[in-house]
């Protein structure tokens, strides 16, 4: 392109010098002649200059009229300027006509789409929307240029926006109709803009919520009758019957007991999936102290397992949540540790504050590891890596999805690390807002 421009102006002024010299030069023929050099070369001078000014205002007057009257004339020292335009402007008129046709296949792509898509600038303020916002969000074109959260009221929208996390999802009530569930995702796009997209998923919404009620009443239904078998079998288990053999009763009296377990464990997920916490449940937890509560509670299985047990720091660390969820979730790490890492396995429990005010927990062991295809599976319900260990220590398979849902439930997360034969960690994040207070009187090792 630059060596265009120079051809462009080099071949102009090579030819506004030629005029110039030839001027010149009859400028100062003449002057000799009529014996007034100086006289005749201004009156030539000027001639050249009327003479560029004059080619140079038709040739603007060709640029300015080109689009509707091509008969109009040009200098002929423009003719390789005009060719390089006429170029351009075809090329200008190709883009043009595919833009149109690609303008028209996004209009009618995005009006048969059904979900509704609205694009954002950085704060949020609505650029563009496609039909099916016009019915889903009742959006008109007067929003535009309105911030979207002008547009759409709810808290769990309005909190999802405010966080700004890139490609995450928000399910919110419809603002114009209470039955209906819209589920939304935020996508980053281009440089400054954001896309976000509203789908109705109010029909799995509803199945979601028929399975976790099923489940729910299932579990509700059998806990009455299999605590009386348990009840009847304990007893008969106590009495000195000699009819009964032992080891019979031993295996029921384990089986109930480990469907037990699972109801019960079935029943605190469908209550963590259903509820939310009050704040008024919330109060600040000493980090220190439920440490040496966990490790009072597991004391027995991991002397069993003769573990090493390292409690890595003594700050006084107080987050703020629900003490009887946070003690089941780092309960529920800790014993997987001491009964799936193996025997005489190393553990460390760690928690410290991050810079950005995050507050860590971690219990890690050096033991046998999860494989790497396991490892996004661990907060499935019913995901054991290695189903006979886990039955065998009386596991349900459902520790790992209530961890995640306790972590849910705070505004964090659970995540996980681990490498198979080198060991586990687990690392439960609370969010910068549930840090209470904190002051590091010691970080040695204990
Ligand atoms: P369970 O009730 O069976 O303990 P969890 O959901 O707590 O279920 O754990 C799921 C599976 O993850 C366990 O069955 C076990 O195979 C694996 N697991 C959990 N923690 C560890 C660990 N620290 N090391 C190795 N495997 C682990």
């Amino acid at each position: 392109m630059s060596n265009q421009n120079n051809k462009i102006n080099n071949y102009s002024i090579a030819d506004d010098l030629i005029n110039l010299i030839i001027f010149l030069a009859v400028a100062i023929i003449i002057g000799y002649l009529i014996n007034n050099l100086v006289y005749s070369i201004l009156i030539f001078l000027s001639i050249f200059i009327i003479y560029i000014l004059y080619s140079n205002y038709i040739f603007e007057r060709w640029v300015l009229n080109y689009k509707n009257n091509k008969s109009i004339k040009y200098h002929q020292k423009h003719q390789y300027l005009v060719s390089v335009l006429n170029k351009s402007f075809e090329e200008f008129v190709t883009i043009k006509l595919k833009f149109n046709v690609l303008e028209k296949r996004f209009k009618e792509l995005s009006a048969s789409m059904p979900d509704a898509v609205v694009v954002v600038d950085n704060n949020f303020v609505t650029e563009w929307y496609n039909d099916a916002a016009i019915k889903m969000l009742s959006l008109k074109n007067v929003d535009i240029g309105r911030p979207i959260l002008h547009l759409i009221r709810n808290p769990n929208f309005t909190k999802f926006i405010n966080t700004k996390e890139r490609d995450a999802h928000v399910n919110f009530t419809s603002p114009l109709k209470y039955d209906v569930t819209i589920k939304s995702f935020l996508v980053p796009y281009g440089e400054d803009r954001y896309l976000l997209t509203f789908r109705d998923v109010s029909e799995s919404d509803h199945l979601d919520n028929m399975r976790r009620d099923f489940v729910a009443n299932v579990s509700h239904e059998l806990k009455t009758p299999l605590t009386v078998i348990f009840g009847y079998l304990e007893t008969i288990s106590l009495s000195d019957n000699k009819n009964v053999d032992q080891s019979i009763l031993d295996q029921m009296l384990k089986q109930a007991k480990r469907m037990d377990i699972m109801i019960s464990d079935l029943l605190k997920l469908t209550k963590l999936q259903t509820t939310n916490i009050p704040e008024k449940n919330f109060s600040p937890i000493n980090l220190k102290n439920l440490v040496n509560e966990l490790m009072l509670a597991c004391k027995q299985k991991s002397n069993k397992n003769k573990n090493n047990i390292k409690i890595l720091t003594n700050d006084d660390i107080y987050i703020r949540g629900s003490y009887e969820e946070i003690y089941s979730a780092f309960l529920n790490l800790l014993l997987n540790a001491i009964m799936y890492s193996g025997k005489g396995v190393t553990i460390e429990i760690n928690y410290f504050v991050t810079h950005s005010k995050e507050t860590i927990f971690s219990i890690k062991d050096y033991g046998v590891g999860v494989p790497l295809d396991s490892i996004n599976r661990l907060t499935e319900r019913f995901y054991r890596v290695d189903k006979g260990r886990s039955r065998e220590q009386g596991g349900t398979g459902l520790g790992l999805s209530i961890v995640k849902h306790i972590m849910n439930r705070h505004e964090g997360k659970l995540e996980v690390e681990s490498i198979i034969g080198e060991g586990s960690n687990f690392s439960c994040v609370f969010p910068k807002s549930l840090l209470a207070m904190r002051s590091s009187k010691s970080t040695s090792d204990v």
